[in-house]
């Protein structure tokens, strides 16, 4: 998986909605990705900050402005 995966599917990891192998595949880009890292630890704190620290599934515009800002941030780097 590279970073765009992580992106499109960090909504799905976060919510547990990953199947085993497509959820090993993730963690494995993580593991030698700082970036993606960053990403996931950071959203990871903002759903608990948001819901209290009970796992939820994010409501959908939250979900698409950060889809959003992922994005653009992915753009910015990428040549
Ligand atoms: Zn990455």
């Amino acid at each position: 998986m590279n970073c765009r995966g992580v992106i499109r599917e960090i909504s799905n990891y976060l919510d547990g909605e990953l199947d085993s192998s497509a959820r090993a595949d993730l963690e494995r880009h993580l593991e030698h990705c700082e970036d993606c890292r960053l990403v996931v630890d950071t959203t990871k704190k903002t759903i608990q900050i948001f819901c209290n620290s009970e796992p939820v599934a994010l409501p959908s515009d939250v979900r698409a402005r950060l889809h959003e800002a992922l994005e653009k941030r992915l753009r910015r780097r990428a040549p």
